[in-house]
């Protein structure tokens, strides 16, 4: 995907410690093809900014770097002010009682309230994809797709951002299906073999070939208990999957693991 890039000087370096695990859209009203909204983050006295925008003149623009923190969905801890962090209807934004630019990466699309189009859903699928490639790459751990992780404006702000017609059910269905068909494209040999039937896990100096099988999208894992009043292997495994950033249930009937697979 083509992102053209118009650096914005609305912005703070760094992330404070923080991975940014969520994505949030953005509207922007204006019928002027995005222009006003692009003024906006290219004007240091606005003090705001995107980390990209979509469908504008320049398509696919980045204006604030990842690694770096835009100024889009700030909050107050002032219980009085209008931005207060209580007013989050979104849980987590609640309870980790931080400023949500430090763990958000924001997308907005300009225009008016019409529905946002096929060509700007799929921008925003492929910008979600993109995103979430480089996140694993520079912090090794992946966003994951869903209502928690892919949010609106207006689940930490009182607002009417980004509007109550916008299309998130679509933008990440699109996003797991591509995401699912490039981890299985991943997870295959070339020519189209059986997959892999164990998974490396390399814990310090110890490297174990943990038995495992891919059901659908899904790695099953089985492991045998270890010396009672030891923390179990199978425990210890989630954690280090968790940590790499796979959604981790529990089959009881197989008393298996299973994993989603990440992506590339
Ligand atoms: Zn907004």
């Amino acid at each position: 995907m083509q992102i053209t890039q118009k650096l914005s000087p609305n912005f703070t370096r760094g992330r404070q410690g923080w991975v940014p695990d969520m994505f949030c859209f953005h509207y922007d009203t204006g019928s002027d093809a995005g222009t006003g909204t692009i003024n906006t983050i290219m004007n240091p006295a606005r003090q705001a900014s995107y980390h990209s925008t979509i469908g504008t003149a320049t398509g696919v623009t980045e204006h604030v770097r990842i690694e770096d923190t835009a100024w889009a969905n700030g909050t107050s801890t002032d219980r009085n002010h209008r931005l207060w962090i209580g007013h989050a209807r979104h849980p987590i934004v609640r309870e980790r009682n931080v400023n949500p630019n430090l763990y958000t990466i924001s997308i907005c699309i300009p225009g008016d309230r019409a529905p946002i189009g096929e060509t700007r859903i799929e921008q925003a699928v492929e910008l979600i994809l993109h995103y979430r490639r480089e996140v694993h790459r520079i912090w090794g751990v992946w966003i994951k797709l869903d209502r928690t992780h892919i949010i609106g404006h207006d689940e930490i702000s009182r607002t009417l951002c980004p509007g109550l017609d916008f299309p998130f059910e679509e933008i990440i269905n699109r996003a797991r299906a591509r995401a699912g068909a490039s981890a299985r494209a991943a997870g295959r040999p070339a020519g189209g073999q059986s997959p892999r039937e164990g998974v490396l896990v390399r814990i310090g100096d110890v490297e174990t070939i943990v038995p495992a099988q891919m059901r659908g999208d899904r790695w099953v894992m089985t492991l045998p208990d270890g010396p009672e009043g030891q923390p179990q292997p199978s425990v210890l495994l989630r954690v280090v999957l968790e940590t790499m950033g796979f959604d981790v249930g529990w089959d009881s009937a197989d008393g298996a693991i299973v994993a989603a697979l990440p992506v590339e």
